[in-house]
């Protein structure tokens, strides 16, 4: 078996990107309990864990982490973590997709389950590639119903802020910078076109990452 090495993570994304690799997990086979091998299958061109003693292939693949930014008329709701990693700063309500769930009806939950809000989906704004931990997010603008919030077991806190009183510097992840600059230069601008953009590892910047968007509109 081909030795595994950690990753250094940057703290660029949320639902503890920081903290799990499935690469570094998988030993063992969860079909018969056997061990596991690298090695590129009959067929295939890239490796994976493969069982030799039921043969399974065990694919991994991106996991989708789905969120929203609720609004309210100038304002949006924030949540301060009170989870690691980045336990303590401000982010979006956002978490990884349930299995039988869509995509924004898990964007909706996450809210319900991280600030006790109530949405509505408006629609699709930015996805974001996360290709150094196998993520991809997906941010839905959203409008509150009402403006009864609270904390959730994973907040410490939720507030409404407008940009001009945004904790900019006390953000958790990259892609919650990324969503709030774009959301509010776009409510300036009166239009919301859905956005596309990457955030790549780059130990030359001085943050550890850059933006690669796909669109400039
Ligand atoms: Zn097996």
């Amino acid at each position: 078996m081909l030795p595994f090495f950690p990753r250094r993570f940057i703290p660029i994304c949320a639902a503890g990107g920081g903290q799990y690799d499935a690469r570094m997990e998988a030993r063992f086979c969860t079909h018969c309990g056997g061990p596991l091998r690298l090695g590129v299958p009959e067929g295939d061109n890239r490796e994976r864990h493969i069982c030799d003693a039921c043969r399974v292939v065990h694919y991994q693949n991106p996991k989708i982490v789905t969120g929203c930014i609720p609004a309210w008329e100038d304002q949006v709701l924030l949540c301060r973590r009170a989870i690691e990693p980045r336990r303590g700063l401000w982010t979006v309500p956002a978490g990884f997709m349930e299995n039988g769930e869509t995509t924004y009806a898990g964007a909706a939950r996450e809210t319900l389950e991280e600030a006790n809000a109530r949405v509505e989906i408006q629609g699709l704004y930015l996805t974001v590639n996360l290709p150094h931990i196998d993520q991809v997010y997906m941010l839905f603008r959203a409008r509150l119903l009402d403006l009864d919030f609270s904390p959730g077991e994973e907040s410490l806190e939720v507030a409404l802020f407008r940009e001009s009183d945004l904790p900019w510097g006390r953000l958790a992840f990259a892609t919650v910078e990324l969503v709030l600059r774009r959301y509010f230069e776009d409510r300036r601008a009166g239009r919301f076109p859905v956005r596309m953009a990457d955030i790549v590892r780059d130990p030359d910047q001085p943050r550890g990452y850059r933006v690669v968007s796909f669109q400039d509109a």
